[in-house]
């Protein structure tokens, strides 16, 4: 599979390139040339398979022939092996309509660790083979953050350093990052917010030279082996509940739009998703976009589900690709546009294009703490704060049974706002105790670029040793 930019510009990597590079050089994020399609055999085929090989069986046309079938068996079975759940990501029935997929049973109990896990051992394996070593940068409001160090902690050839917003994350959050001690393990609490972070992640990107000389590289949603990663649960759920002869629609709790983009992907790739149902919360840009065709940000609002306080959803960028029909320079043009007046606006006809997959709701925080009760006194399941707005988004559009809400994170990760909402109080698994125990390491500095600079560049190695 070869892989080209949203704008058209950067040179056309294999997946070992696309998975290194994170960003392309051009500003642009990298796209599947084309998109494979399995067939109803295909996919009809999959019913019964474990993850692992549903995972196999989903990634192989995307990695192509940058890894052999044996060895990425191997790194799949390694990768899910730390999952605390036999099935790795097990379904759960709330009513006649509503199901819960449950993402979060990795070691930092969100659903970023699924894709992670493997990202961890993708660079591992790559970097190995052309003893390259490469510096990590990435912004995170919290859940990213922790499955990245999580997955790279103590790994060959790799330094991490983790920008989050300060006092924006959970204290859960946090020490699941700060309380990890190993040497190539860097966290920064940014004064400011996540757009703040985000941003000067993108800005060290665009700084060429510093960005050569560190060989900067991403593990943030703008990566495309994670969406591959994620591209998979969506088959696996959508064939347990009877694809390809009978269509499932998913609502997925939305901040970057990564993982909603990842049932898009799986949608054009022939597996029968009736609708995505885009679930934001009150930091609504992408509801906006979607109904309105109003894609500007506003000011970002902090709410009880963190991980979706976002104005800027990066990964819009790959969908506005596919709605401005795969067209690089029209693509770049319309970001060069929002980069300057942060606002862009969707024309009616890209709309009614991303309406043949998309629903969008935005849900308040009322309605969000009703849907913790709901779930509670009606289906005994105590979910967090950002399934709860999946699921109150699921339970508000009109999309014929089954609906499945993908459960992002576990209860437990936010147990302040979930105790606020239904009385009950959701223990840590047993996996994770002793966090509030462990000594805590990080940084603090300001949202300025030279200063984020000069921290990285004094720990980091430069890119001339390996080259
Ligand atoms: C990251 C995250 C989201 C948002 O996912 P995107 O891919 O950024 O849209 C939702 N819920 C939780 C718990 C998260 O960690």
């Amino acid at each position: 599979m070869r892989y080209i930019s949203t704008r058209g510009a950067a040179p056309v990597l294999d997946f070992e390139g696309v998975t290194l590079a994170g960003l392309a050089s051009d500003g642009g994020l990298y796209v599947p040339e084309t998109w494979p399609r399995f067939g109803k055999t295909a996919i009809a085929g999959m019913a019964g398979m474990s993850y692992v090989e549903t995972a196999l069986r989903v990634c192989a046309p995307f990695v192509g022939p940058a890894m052999a079938e044996a060895e990425l068996r191997d790194l799949l079975t390694r990768a899910y092996a730390g999952f605390d759940h036999a099935a790795v990501t097990p379904l759960v029935q709330l009513d006649q309509r509503h199901w819960l997929l449950e993402l979060f049973h990795g070691p930092t109990l969100a659903f970023k660790d699924v894709a992670m896990q493997a990202l961890g051992l993708f660079f591992e394996a790559f970097l190995a083979r052309s003893g390259r070593h490469v510096t990590i940068v990435g912004a995170t409001s919290g859940d990213t953050g922790s499955a990245a160090i999580n997955a790279l902690a103590g790994r060959d050839g790799v330094e991490v350093f983790m920008l989050h917003p300060q006092g924006r994350v959970s204290d859960v959050q946090r020490r699941q990052m700060t309380t990890v001690l190993a040497p190539n393990i860097h966290n920064i609490a940014i004064e400011g917010n996540f757009d703040d972070a985000q941003a000067l992640v993108k800005a060290m990107f665009n700084d060429r030279d510093f960005a050569g000389r560190f060989s900067l590289s991403a593990v943030n949603s703008i990566n495309w082996a994670r969406l591959m990663l994620q591209v998979v649960y969506y088959f696996y759920t959508a064939v347990r509940l009877g694809a390809p002869e009978h269509p499932v629609s998913f609502s997925v709790p939305t901040g970057n739009f990564g993982d909603v983009f990842a049932g898009y992907v799986a949608r054009q790739m022939g597996l029968p998703i009736d609708r995505l149902i885009v679930a934001t919360n009150e930091n609504d840009i992408l509801h906006r976009a979607l109904t309105l065709g109003d894609y500007s940000a506003g000011v970002v609002k902090p709410t009880a589900s963190p991980s979706m306080d976002i104005q800027v959803s990066s990964n819009f960028e790959r969908l506005l690709f596919d709605l401005a029909g795969r067209d690089g320079s029209a693509t770049a043009a319309m970001m060069r546009g929002f980069e300057s007046a942060r606002a862009l606006s969707i024309s009616a006809g890209q709309r009614a294009g991303a309406a043949l997959a998309f629903d969008s709701a935005r849900i308040d925080s009322d309605t969000m703490a009703q849907t913790i009760r709901w779930a509670r006194d009606k289906c005994g399941q105590v979910i967090d704060p950002h399934t709860a707005i999946g699921l109150a988004a699921a339970r508000a559009c009109g999309a014929p049974a089954p609906v499945v809400t993908l459960a992002t994170a576990h209860p437990a990760k936010f147990p302040d706002a979930v105790e606020r909402a239904c009385g009950i109080r959701p223990a840590l698994p047993t996996r994770v105790q002793g966090l509030f125990d462990r000594e805590e390491r990080y940084v603090t500095l300001p949202a300025e670029l030279a200063a984020i600079e000069a921290y990285i560049a004094e720990l980091a190695r430069p890119a001339a040793v390996a080259a």
